[in-house]
């Protein structure tokens, strides 16, 4: 079964809002075993919308749209739906009751104008909308299917969840598409490469390798007939890849390097403390993503120069021996951060943010400490230097070596 998508905003075309539902959506159709074939933005212009369903019927079995559902005058997707097959909209009464009492709820009378989606064409069912007054459409004609949903993301991805993926369900139950994501970090692109290359350039299980921002990634892909089958094919390539990989495997499917170092954290019931600098907080803001992270996360200081450092515990002989920058100094942080409060961890981060470089050393170069329960540890690497990226890579690093560290000192 293929598909497509529609997004559709001016908006959008002006590159003054990014299409995150196209995307969203594709993440959606694989586990469904619908083949995505495109996603285009066609602006609030009825003409471009029409010629843009038309061409989608030939083309694909879906049609999934989001945007110009609302009351407003450029919000043309149901007349363009309308248009392409020749049908003419009409006002269904029960919808306008409920949008009055929506309104009504809310101390207000219903504007003239959101009447539009009170529409629908013979061809269409509404999808209910619980967050929102525009409903969605789910149209079938000569067996092709158009699923148009709002804009806003709130509105839509319920929707999917709770409407439209239960239907397809339905309509595609001959085929699944499963897979795994199994995360790495500390390995570098090629050496993964070499190390699992019979995996890769097969069709089904497909074997994909993609550089993030917290590792390298690799995606096992199976289709087949039924979920275990798929299942079955994806295990012996994700045994061997995890034997061969070993200790560089942090996480798998959705799995955050915070997400995966708290879990350990808690499971142990350990704790955490953070001193960093050149990160300017990263790490403690993504330490704090995770909900009920105060259960094992005591707290952050950012110490950009010196006299914080002092302040925060790192000793004089050290800053005067290694300076602000050095695997030394971060060491010394660690251990500053873990005693100064009481943690089971100290995770340090020093490095170079630029713009200029300190002490002789580039822009993007980073250390990384431990002060473990038993055992320290130490990392230094040199990230592209950007800012953003030195932040995250190092966060992400940091984090992912705490994982291990914590699931080696106190696992079986
Ligand atoms: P509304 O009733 O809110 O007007 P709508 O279905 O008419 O809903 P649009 O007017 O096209 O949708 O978009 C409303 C808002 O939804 C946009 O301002 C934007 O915040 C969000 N939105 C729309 N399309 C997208 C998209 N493709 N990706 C991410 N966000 C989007
Ligand atoms: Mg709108």
């Amino acid at each position: 079964m293929k598909a497509e998508i529609l997004s559709i905003g001016t908006e959008l075309l002006m590159g003054e809002l990014t299409d995150t539902n196209g995307s969203w959506i594709a993440t959606q159709l694989p586990p469904l075993g619908i083949q995505l074939q495109g996603i285009s933005i066609v602006g609030d212009d009825l003409p471009a919308l029409a010629e843009a369903f038309s061409r989608g019927l030939q083309r694909s079995d879906f049609i999934f749209t989001t945007g110009g559902l609302g009351p407003t005058q450029d919000d043309l997707t149901r007349e363009a739906v309308a248009a392409a097959l020749g049908e003419t909209p009409t006002v269904q009464r029960e919808v306008v009751e409920n949008l009055e009492r929506y309104f009504a709820g809310r101390g207000m009378t219903m504007p003239a104008h959101n009447i539009k989606q009170a529409h629908l064409i013979p061809s269409a069912q509404f999808v209910r909308n619980r967050n929102g007054t525009a409903p969605g459409w789910w149209v079938e004609s000569d067996g092709k299917v158009i699923v148009c949903m709002p804009g806003p993301p709130g509105e839509m991805q319920p929707i999917w969840h709770e409407e439209v993926a239960p239907r397809l369900r339905e309509l595609v139950e001959d085929e699944v598409t499963i897979t795994r994501n199994i995360k790495t970090l500390g390995m570098s692109e090629a050496a993964i490469d070499e190390e699992i290359s019979e995996f890769f350039g097969h069709e089904n299980p497909y074997l994909g390798i993609y550089s993030k921002a917290d590792g390298i990634h690799l995606r096992i892909i199976a289709r087949a007939g039924d979920e275990q089958v798929a299942r079955e094919m994806i295990t012996p390539v994700e045994a061997a890849i995890t034997e061969r990989l070993g200790a560089y495997i942090w996480g798998y499917d959705s799995d955050t390097p915070e997400q995966a170092a708290g879990q350990a954290l808690s499971e142990f019931g350990l704790t955490l403390a953070t001193m960093e600098s050149c990160s300017g907080g990263f790490l403690a803001n993504s330490v704090t993503d995770i909900p009920d992270s105060a259960r094992y996360y005591k707290g952050g200081v950012i110490a950009v120069n010196s006299e914080m450092l002092l302040a925060s515990g790192v000793p004089p002989l050290v800053l005067e021996k290694y300076g602000l920058v050095s695997p030394e100094t971060a060491m010394a942080m660690a251990h500053a951060a873990r005693n100064g409060m009481a943690a089971d961890y100290g995770v340090a981060i020093n490095g170079v943010i630029g713009p200029a470089p300190i002490e002789d050393q580039p822009v993007g170069q980073v250390y990384v400490a431990i002060a473990g329960r038993k055992e320290t540890r130490e990392l230094q690497f040199r990230t592209p230097p950007r800012r953003i990226v030195i932040k995250r890579r190092v966060a992400n690093t940091a984090l992912t070596e705490l994982r291990k560290l914590v699931v080696l000192e106190n696992g079986d």
